[in-house]
C-alpha cells in the first residue's frame, strides 16, 4: 500500500514501474463503501497495479453546501483499501495540487450527453467531471479505468471524453452495488437518518416496478405512474424520472427491442439528493 499526495511522487512511482505492466485506475471521492470496493476488486483482478484516487473534486459541485457536507473519511478509507489488497497505490492529492491555484473547469462538448438529467439539474457538473477525469487519466496513464453504472450518465460522458480526446485507455463500466434494502450504495447515504435510509429503498422498488410495467405499458404511462407513486410518498421528493436510450441518453416515447434503455431518477430524501437507474 502506498499513499501518495503529490503529482511529483506519483510521477516518480509511475516511472519506476515496468512499462509492460498494466495499470487500473479507480477514481473516487472517498467515503468508500462496497460499491467503490467492487470497482477496486475488479481493477485488482484485471491489472498488475491499481491506483485508487481519492479526491473530492470541487469543480463538479454546483452546490457549495453539498461540497461542504461531503464526507471526508480518509483514515477509514485507507483501512478499507488495505482489506482489499495491500498492493494498492492511493493517490490522495489536495485541490491545489490538482488545480495549481486555479480551481475551475474546462468546457466540453459531449455531443448533448451533458445537457440532460444531471446536466440539466446540476449546472456545470459534467464540465467539472470531464476536467478531473481528463487530468487523472493524463496523470496516471492507465490501461483501464473503472466507473460505476450508479452514475451511468457520467460513465457515458467519460466514454465520450476518451473518444473525443483520443485517450489510450479502456473504460470499464461496473454494475451498481446495493444495500440489502435495494438502495444504491452511495457516500451520501451516510447523511440519511435511519428512518429516511429505510424509506429510500422505495426508489429502487419503484424503478423495479417501472421496469416490469414497461413490458406491457407505454413509456408515457410508466412515467406518469412513477411520478404518482413518488408524489404519494411522504418523505421523498422526485426531481426527475426519465426513460432514455443508453447511447444518446435522449428521452424516448416508445421502446423497441433492438435498443437498450434505462430509467433514471434523482430524488431528495430530506436534503440529501440521491440518484439511481435501472436497465429496462
Ligand atoms: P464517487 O466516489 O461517488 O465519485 O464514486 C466513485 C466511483 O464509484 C464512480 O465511478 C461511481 O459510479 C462508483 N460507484 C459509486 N457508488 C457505486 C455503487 N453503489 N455501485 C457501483 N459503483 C458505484
Amino acid at each position: 500500500m502506498q499513499l501518495i499526495n503529490t503529482i511529483k511522487e506519483l510521477n516518480s512511482l509511475l516511472e519506476s514501474l515496468d512499462k509492460s505492466k498494466t495499470i487500473g485506475l479507480v477514481p473516487t471521492m472517498g467515503a468508500l463503501h462496497l460499491g467503490h470496493l467492487s470497482l477496486i476488486e475488479q481493477a485488482v483482478k484485471e491489472n498488475d497495479f491499481t491506483i485508487v484516487s481519492i479526491f473530492v473534486n470541487p469543480t463538479q459541485f454546483d452546490n457549495k453546501e453539498d461540497l461542504a457536507k461531503y464526507p471526508n473519511t480518509l483514515n477509514e478509507d485507507i483501512s478499507l483499501l488495505k482489506s482489499v489488497s495491500d498492493n494498492l497505490i492511493i493517490f490522495a492529492p489536495n485541490a491545489n495540487e490538482i488545480y495549481s491555484g486555479n480551481i475551475s473547469s474546462q468546457s466540453y462538448d459531449f455531443e448533448g450527453l451533458e445537457n440532460v438529467m444531471e446536466g440539466e439539474f446540476r449546472e456545470g457538473h459534467f464540465n467539472g467531471v470531464g476536467t478531473i477525469v481528463e487530468k487523472l487519466l493524463t496523470l496516471t496513464n492507465p490501461t483501464r479505468a473503472y466507473f460505476g453504472e450508479k452514475d451511468f450518465q457520467q460513465l457515458q460522458i467519460i466514454r465520450k471524453l476518451v473518444e473525443i480526446k483520443n485517450l489510450p485507455v479502456t473504460i470499464i463500466g461496473c454494475p451498481i452495488v446495493r444495500e440489502p434494502s435495494g438502495l444504491a450504495m452511495s457516500s451520501r447515504n451516510e447523511r440519511l437518518s435511519e428512518s429516511l435510509r429505510k424509506e429510500a429503498a422505495f426508489i429502487y422498488k419503484t424503478l423495479k416496478s417501472a421496469k416490469e410495467k414497461i413490458g406491457t405499458k407505454s413509456v408515457g404511462y410508466v412515467i406518469h405512474w412513477a411520478k404518482e407513486e413518488f408524489s404519494k410518498h411522504p418523505s421523498l421528493d422526485l426531481e426527475y424520472i426519465k426513460i432514455v436510450d443508453e447511447a444518446k441518453l435522449q428521452a424516448v416515447d416508445t421502446i423497441d427491442k433492438s435498443t437498450k434503455y434505462r430509467a433514471f431518477v434523482a430524488v431528495y430524501a430530506g436534503d440529501v439528493r440521491l440518484i439511481d437507474n435501472i436497465a429496462l
